[in-house]
């Protein structure tokens, strides 16, 4: 019986080789053609299905409901490819296709590239996208957001579309939509700018926005009531119908999205999109599975789907077909939507030479574009560790940061233990994570690497190549973590604890990234997971701008300073490693160091930084010089060449 088991066993293995190398050696096709090409005179559709025998067009007048006006017969072409060309104007039709696989018609799948699609993106529809430009689209271009455009130059706020406006002290009209986050001069109950005037405000330098591609979670007739981060995809090309004032005229939700990123534009901000490329919503049923079955995803050896993003599939960035996919789809975003940088779900599933060849093919379309994204995954994955775009492997990426969870977990602790602390709580046995983070993971001889909690070595080739930050839309907000872990301290001591934790992500080198609201302390209750929570969880209140201003006023400080000053924004491990010093025999719970301003153009020369993990006051001796105060907090204060920290503090101090 077990002899009979293995046989059974070896023959379906083999059957498995022989269906993924028949899967690698399928044609692929290099046109850029793919999908709608349309004319007033005529519309082109094609597809590539290279192991179905027939395929065809189904032609609708609605989005929804009803039964196909034609089914049309595409026509085989080479390389995989099925086409038709209908020589007539199809603007606002909807459309479907079938394949014939194994003598067996596919139930109808929506066109992978399509741009266009009607209400929960079961249809996509023919447009003319010309229409959906808003005035003055041609004349959109993106603002500087520094004089050198680096990507260590970016102060990035994350944010979900619906959380800036559906939230009753908004003062926002369009509540949940695109529309709404357009909106400028809003104010809260205190007259307090709130929504996009608030971003503008605060000063950063790029809206991040979690994902705005047509995602699945959310049923688009009935978007007033669900809510979903949207990390679900379905139509990679489209942007989501729920943030439109209408789904089912596929250029409405095109021409919302235009206006708002002209509108940030116009106000000085940038736009980054969040993309969830590693998984599809739907797996066996997905449109890419329907079309080509197996081809698009990574599999295990007994057949079945590989996970690496606990979602159910992944996708496989290395085979030719999605690898081309990935490329023109975020050239496609940057073309007809001008968006300046990506954020890459998961990105630790992606393998490093599509990761390169995004990077590359992008920069050389906008030099100025920004990129990152988590350089792990969210399970295990087939496909070779160094072969992936993780964290570990960063130092290959070319332009892509990778977020730092050594620095996020090393000012607050851990976000998989609740009571954990970091550095800005208390836990002073972070400082050396927290001094990985300052250099920006790079290599620098002050730190010692064995004392840093998740990386033992440097993975960075520069400080371009990551991201610090706190806390994002995972886990519990920075408020929420401090108050769960900290209980017994008070409000203002929570309070000072956030600032100084912020303190330590805007001034330490590599790209700063702050979640939206934690600038005036927001919470969500202690949900630590809050993708489907609905409003009440996640809309931001923006009458806490009110009361949390001094909050406020620090944070936006800090990123004042930030910008103005190259010191924090070294390009080059070496500038870092020659240019930061830091102190040695300081008291318990202190982190101190000088940053040569004058060696990168800063007309701060010279910088001294300190930070108070500790609760307990301490005084430091000033390096010699004239020091002059560019910020503090909580009450720390200059007393001749000495400096006195208040517990939880942060100190920025500079001399000509
Ligand atoms: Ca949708």
């Amino acid at each position: 019986m077990k002899n009979i088991i293995a046989f059974v066993i070896f023959i379906v293995s083999l059957n498995i080789v022989t269906a993924q190398e028949s899967i690698t050696s399928y044609p692929v096709y290099s046109g850029k053609d793919l999908g709608l090409t349309y004319t007033p005179k005529a519309a082109t559709f094609k597809i590539w299905a290279p192991t179905a025998t027939a395929a065809k067009l189904n032609l609708y007048k609605s989005d929804l409901g009803g039964t196909a006006t034609r089914s049309i017969a595409m026509n085989q072409g080479d390389n995989g490819i099925w086409y038709i060309t209908v020589p007539e104007n199809l603007k606002n039709s909807y459309y479907t296709f079938q394949v014939n696989i194994g003598n067996t018609w596919s139930e109808e799948v929506v066109d992978p590239y399509a741009k266009a699609c009607g209400t929960n993106g079961l249809r996509a529809q023919v447009i003319d996208l010309k229409e959906t430009n808003p005035i003055g689209w041609a004349g959109d271009t993106s603002p500087n957001f520094s004089v050198s455009n680096k990507q260590t130059d970016a102060v990035i706020y994350e944010l979900h579309v619906r959380d800036a406006s559906i939230h009753a002290s908004s003062g926002i009209k369009n509540k949940g939509k695109f529309l709404g986050l357009a909106e400028l001069g809003t104010k809260n109950s205190a007259g307090q700018t709130t929504g996009l005037s608030h971003i503008k405000e605060l000063g950063v330098t790029h809206i991040h926005l979690l994902p705005f591609y047509d995602y699945n979670s959310v049923d688009e007739t009935k978007s007033a009531v669900q809510y979903n981060w949207g990390y679900d995809p379905v139509n990679y090309n489209i942007p989501e119908g729920s943030y439109s004032t209408n789904p089912a005229d596929g250029k409405v939700r095109i021409k919302e999205l235009k206006e708002l990123i002209k509108t940030m534009h116009s106000n000085g901000l940038r736009i980054v999109m969040d993309v969830v490329y590693n998984h599809t919503a739907l797996t066996k049923n997905s449109n890419f599975n329907i079309l080509v079955p197996d081809y698009y995803y990574r599999k295990r050896a007994d057949g079945s789907f590989s996970d690496a993003s606990s979602c159910g599939n992944e996708t496989a960035s290395e085979k030719a077909m999605f690898q081309k996919f990935m490329i023109e789809s975020v050239v496609y975003w940057v073309n007809e939507y001008h968006i300046d940088g990506f954020r890459f779900d998961l990105m630790g599933i992606h393998d490093i030479q599509t990761m390169n060849m995004i990077s590359d093919t992008l920069r050389k379309i906008k030099p100025s574009i920004v990129l990152y994204g988590e350089g792990w995954t969210s399970s295990s994955s087939p496909l070779p560790e160094d072969k992936r775009a993780l964290k570990k492997n960063a130092a290959q990426l070319n332009g892509i940061a990778v977020f730092s969870d050594d620095m996020r977990d090393g000012i607050k602790g851990s976000v998989f233990n609740i009571d954990d602390r970091g550095f800005a709580t208390g836990n002073i046995s972070n400082s050396e994570s927290v001094k990985f983070g300052i250099v920006a993971a790079g290599k620098h001889p002050q730190i010692n690497y064995s004392k840093v909690n998740y990386s033992k070595e440097p993975y960075t080739a520069g400080p371009a190549g990551l991201i610090n930050y706190a806390d994002c839309h995972d886990n519990n907000i920075l408020w929420d973590k401090i108050a769960l872990s900290f209980k017994s301290a008070s409000a203002a001591e929570r309070t000072k604890m956030h600032e100084l934790a912020y303190a330590i992500v805007l001034t330490a080198q590599g790209a700063s990234f702050l979640h939206a609201g934690t600038e005036f302390l927001r919470s969500k209750n202690g949900v630590e997971n809050s993708f489907d929570k609905g409003d009440i969880v996640n809309g931001i209140d923006w009458d806490l701008k009110t009361k949390n201003i001094a909050s406020y006023q620090f944070i936006k400080s800090l990123v004042q300073i930030r910008r103005a000053h190259p010191a924090f924004r070294m390009q080059t491990a070496q500038q870092i490693a020659t240019n930061i010093n830091f102190e040695n025999n300081l008291p318990t719970g202190i982190i101190a160091y000088t940053i040569n301003g004058a060696a990168v153009g800063d007309n701060w020369k010279k910088i001294w930084i300190a930070y108070n993990g500790s609760q307990t006051p301490q005084t430091l001796t000033l390096p010699k010089g004239t020091w002059k105060v560019g910020l503090s907090s909580n009450g720390s204060s200059k007393m001749g060449n000495n400096f006195t920290l208040a517990g939880s503090s942060a100190v920025i101090l500079y001399g000509q």
